[in-house]
């Protein structure tokens, strides 16, 4: 064996799970599928649950329908055929004097699992079928020898992957943490421990692997979950200070007088929350330290508006703005809509989209460099391209979930950093605002401006479809216009791929909307395409437009007020919340409709949220419930690894106590160079040093 050359404890901890008793190589392939390839992996596998062994019932107690676990031996395994496809399979259990069938219909393979003298534990709904108990399609669990002795006790259940029993799962984690666990190192300082009643780690591994009592659990599970977060929001608050503590800013002041230059030059009194933003993003931009914030505001809340302020009050101090948009045509968008707000003003822009010619962009990137534009507009093609500033001292970036990753690295400016803000429409629960962005200042719009109009959503199905298009054609008849969306064809479908749009179109021209001027919309337009037909859309020379979701993206036409969603049943909560945006931007009440078969529960509830509130807070909270940890508003995009055993929602708690130490920590030490913090502070960067781009510390 290897290990027992290997020299220091962490060489020992990452043996291969081949070279571990009870593991050997074929094993060692199926746990590489559940990303167990060392000791320490193995060791760090924490159960999913537990079976608490006292709460078996005895066959005889077991009360019909009502979900039960029982324990027993396997005494007789029947398998048969009953037709083509189909069979029986039988697994007769005895518990004492009584007896259990466990049945399986049509699922042959599940006939090698059994055979007989195994001890199993067998949980689902007990009926009483003829004269003995039955359970259909149960779990069942089978026990390696010796596991059940005798007064019960608590097992862990682990995630499993095909050919691997509970039992030897269990074994082979224990087996890891025999060998290795006593290398393990605490990251912790003692009197951390101490001050926060945490287990120490070999404790607390004891205690989640090998339970005396499921009470034990939770304090364990509690000193991992807090670990997690604490490494987590060190990262953060590291990151933090790094952009604080050595960058600088060129500090865009903002006095009454440039603050009332350029509210002269806004159409509308801005709202009360926009102006709280504008009042934070205005206290950040005035330092040296570089502005790091978040804007988050659902969809037509009134984003735009403040960055135009940031970015005016940016060039009042005489330095560049660049906004980045995510798509061209959101980028053209915010192009004219400057470009009309500032007719009378001396702003010089420029729009830098993958779409110029050569010529054109080394023009304009000679003009940028020369200070001749004051602000640029553009796409990812910003980032994409080296571009040399003038004096560049502010960055916004709009829809920041389109872009996935932090991306702010590429705009480094030689001497200076630009102030950023980021912006985003996706509301987010505020835990995974601290855990995801727990790095960044966050400024919340959460209402929109006055006089907006609400939008009737009506969840329906086939039956009402002739009724619903004829009130779409009464409006569109009325100078109205509108969206409808194509379903999705799977869920994995991006935008840009082109659905049932093109058949849509085809059946609707012929049919519901023949006297309607209707065009296509999708992902695999070229760019100049999909703005010609947004700009016609906006003159009203198309009354609907069938499209993908590539509507969902910041697109502004007051005068569409319809939407129809096919297929409502496969999209997101998030994305049927941004869709609808897109129609409650004029004076005119919206009026969309989904057409939807939900066939889960959660698919049901989904909808059933989205019809009742038009708060995309609120809705992003119900969103989050339903799709459960792992899944979390891009956190895989923003390239963090995914978390063990912490879960935003659950532990938000925890979340707000493990981000208070971390930045107390790092406020007395920004770099956690002391000696004690040095195990976790080599974590902190194992674990996030690349994905939230922390350089060297130290
Ligand atoms: P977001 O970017 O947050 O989705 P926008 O900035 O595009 O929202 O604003 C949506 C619409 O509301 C735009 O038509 C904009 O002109 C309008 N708007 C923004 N702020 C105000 C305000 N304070 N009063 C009235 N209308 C506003
Ligand atoms: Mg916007």
């Amino acid at each position: 064996m290897p290990d027992s050359r290997a020299s220091t404890p962490l060489e020992r901890l990452r043996t291969p799970v081949q070279f571990l008793k009870g593991v050997g190589p074929q094993r060692a392939e199926k746990l590489a599928r559940l990303q167990l390839y060392t000791a320490l992996d193995l060791i760090f596998f924490f159960p999913r649950d537990y079976q608490d062994l006292r709460e078996l019932v005895a066959v005889e107690d077991l009360i019909e329908d009502e979900p039960a676990s029982i324990s027993g031996v396997i005494e007789q395994v029947d398998f048969r055929g009953t037709g083509p496809g189909r069979s029986i399979l039988g697994v007769l259990v005895r518990d004492n004097q009584a007896y259990l069938r466990a049945i399986w219909f049509n699922q042959p393979f599940m006939r090698k699992r059994f055979h007989e003298g195994q001890h199993v534990v067998v949980s689902g709904k007990p009926r009483f079928e003829g004269n003995r108990w039955e359970m259909a399609h149960p779990v069942v669990d089978i026990m390696e020898m010796g596991e059940i002795p005798e007064g019960g006790k608590v097992l862990p259940v682990y995630p499993l992957t095909e050919g691997i029993r509970q039992g030897v799962m269990r074994k082979m984690v224990h087996a890891a943490l025999d060998a290795f666990g006593s290398d393990l190192e605490e990251v912790l300082p003692e009197s951390f421990l101490e001050q926060h009643e945490l287990l120490t780690i070999h404790e607390a591994l004891n205690k989640i692997h090998r339970p005396q009592a499921r009470e034990e659990t939770d304090v364990a599970r509690k000193r991992f979950i807090y670990q997690e977060l604490l490494v987590l929001q060190l990262a953060m608050s590291l990151r933090k200070h790094q952009l604080n503590d050595r960058r600088s800013a060129i500090p865009i002041p903002v006095d009454f007088r440039v603050d009332e230059r350029i509210r002269r030059l806004l159409p509308f009194e801005l709202t009360e929350d926009q102006n709280q933003a504008i009042h934070e993003i205005s206290h950040d931009l005035g330092r040296t330290i570089p502005m790091n914030r978040l804007l988050q505001g659902d969809v037509g809340t009134g984003k735009t508006m403040v960055s135009v302020y940031a970015m005016l009050a940016a060039v009042a101090a005489k330095s560049q703005a660049a906004l980045m948009a995510p798509t061209e045509v959101l980028a053209k968008q915010h192009a004219r809509t400057l470009t009309k707000l500032l007719s009378h003003a001396k702003v010089r822009i420029g729009v830098l989209t993958g779409s110029l010619s050569d010529k054109e962009r080394e023009n304009l990137l000679k003009q940028v460099a020369a200070g001749e534009i004051d602000l640029l507009i553009g796409t990812q093609a910003i980032i994409a391209t080296e571009i040399t500033f003038k004096k560049l001292g502010l960055v916004i970036i709009d829809e920041q979930h389109k872009f996935g990753v932090r991306q702010r690295a590429a705009l480094r400016s030689a001497g200076s950093d630009p102030h950023y803000l980021v912006m985003t429409a996706t509301p987010i629960p505020r835990t995974v605002a601290l855990g995801m962005f727990g790095d960044l200042d966050l400024s919340t719009i959460r209402k929109a401006p006055p006089g907006r109009q609400t939008v009737n959503t009506y969840i329906a199905d086939e039956d009402q479809r002739a009724k619903w298009w004829d009130f779409f054609r009464k409006k569109l008849r009325e100078g109205r216009q509108g969206y409808v969306i194509a379903p999705l064809v799977d869920e994995t479908q991006r935008e840009d791929t082109l659905g049932g749009v093109e058949q849509l179109l085809e059946h609707l021209a012929n049919g519901e909307l023949e006297e309607f001027r209707l065009e296509m919309l999708h992902g695999r337009m070229p760019p100049a395409e999909k703005d010609a037909v947004m700009q016609r859309f906006a003159r009203h020379e198309i009354d609907v437009l069938i499209a993908t979701t590539v509507v969902e993206v910041g697109v502004d036409v007051p005068n569409a007020v319809l939407m129809t969603i096919e297929s409502g049943e496969r999209f997101g909560l998030a994305q049927l919340h941004q869709l609808r945006g897109r129609i409650s931007r004029g004076q005119h009440p919206g009026y969309l409709c989904v057409f939807a078969n939900p066939a889960t529960d959660a698919s049901k509830e989904r909808l059933q949220a989205f019809a009742g509130t038009t708060d995309g807070f609120e809705l992003a909270e119900v969103d989050f419930q339903l799709r459960g940890p792992g899944d979390l508003f891009g956190w895989k995009q923003h390239g963090m690894p995914p978390l063990r055993i912490a879960d935003l929602q659950r532990d938000g708690e925890l979340l707000a106590k493990a981000r208070q130490d971390a930045f107390s920590i790092t406020d007395t030490d920004p770099n956690l160079a002391g000696a004690k913090w040095e195990k976790l502070r080599r974590m902190v960067m194992i674990r996030y040093g690349k994905s939230l781009d922390i350089g060297d510390l130290g």
